[in-house]
């Protein structure tokens, strides 16, 4: 069980194809299925009508999210959406205080920089939430966000495709945000969260989401998740100059891609061979996929 987790934040790309192609070839080829979750964690930045193009979009392309599935939770006659799962988090939540330490914080980011620079420590991979409010024993509350305690430890997991890594999450991003100061469960919570309860055992995402296995790993246990998930981390397509590929690079919107006359098996076929899939860019029909990983 894998899942495809776009974000309405925008339309999908090229980048976000890539990660389709993957996820339902590697489905395809070990029988497996694939849910659709609509990862709108961040009310402040999604929007309907991103959702709606992604649906439209995945319609277009030939890709099937498994119909059962995709409502895993219950029965309910739209995709499995994040902001439909308040109740199912603030639950979690409540598991989780009785397991580890969770205090409230109300560093803004800006604060977390700046106490960064003033420690030295402003070169950081990762914005690191330095413990400053770790033992104010603050009320939480509306303007103040949640955390968990991580204390240090090396995380070990194997990436099918990487092999042996090991993270150690309190050095990467200290005390874990859980909810964020305007209400917001963060994604890290969300996505441990929903790949427990919905039974994902193989998540397949971006390289660029490397980082953030360890850190979800460790909440997973710490919410007793028997058995975590295997994890495959793909390569990224790189935008022209070499960066990472962004909504605004807008040659390689779907949406542009149709509009230009390209079919649905040229947009998955440049997504496989950008992604090292492939030689060469060639049509591959969304009910071909799984051959890629034969
Ligand atoms: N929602 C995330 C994104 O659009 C994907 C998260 C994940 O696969 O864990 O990049």
């Amino acid at each position: 069980v894998t899942r495809f987790a776009p974000s309405p934040t925008g339309y999908l790309h090229l980048g976000h194809i890539a990660n389709a192609v993957w996820t339902w070839g590697l489905a395809q080829a070990a029988g497996g299925r694939v849910l659709l979750r609509i990862e709108d964690h961040d009310r402040g930045r999604c929007r309907p009508e991103f959702e709606r193009a992604i649906l439209d979009d995945l319609d277009w392309l030939g890709l099937t999210p498994d119909p059962e599935s995709r409502l895993s939770l219950e029965a309910r006659p739209s995709p499995y959406r994040q902001s439909d799962n308040g109740a199912l988090y603030g639950d979690t939540l409540r598991l989780l205080r009785a397991r580890v330490q969770i205090f409230a914080c109300r560093c803004s980011r800006k604060e977390i920089a700046a106490r960064l620079a003033e420690d030295g420590l402003a070169d950081w991979d990762e914005l690191r939430y330095p413990g400053s409010c770790r033992s104010l024993g603050l009320t939480e509350g509306p303007g103040s966000g949640i955390r968990m305690m991580v204390e240090e430890e090396t995380v070990e997991f194997t990436d099918l495709r990487l092999g042996a890594q090991r993270q150690r999450p309190a050095l990467q991003c200290g005390d874990l945000l859980l909810r964020d100061t305007t209400g917001s469960w963060t994604y890290q919570f969300c996505v441990t969260v929903d790949d427990w309860r919905s039974g994902v055992n193989l998540v397949i995402r971006g390289e660029d989401l490397l980082p953030s296995t360890g850190r979800q790993l460790l909440l997973g246990r710490r919410l007793g998740r028997a058995t975590p998930p295997a994890f495959l981390h793909h390569p990224l397509i790189r935008a022209p100059g070499g960066g990472k590929l962004s909504k605004r690079d807008g040659a390689t919107g779907v949406r542009e891609l149709r509009a230009a006359g390209r079919r649905p098996e040229d947009v998955l076929g440049q997504a496989a061979y950008l992604t090292g899939l492939l030689p060469e860019p060639r049509p591959v029909a969304a009910a071909e996929l799984g051959s890629l990983f034969g």
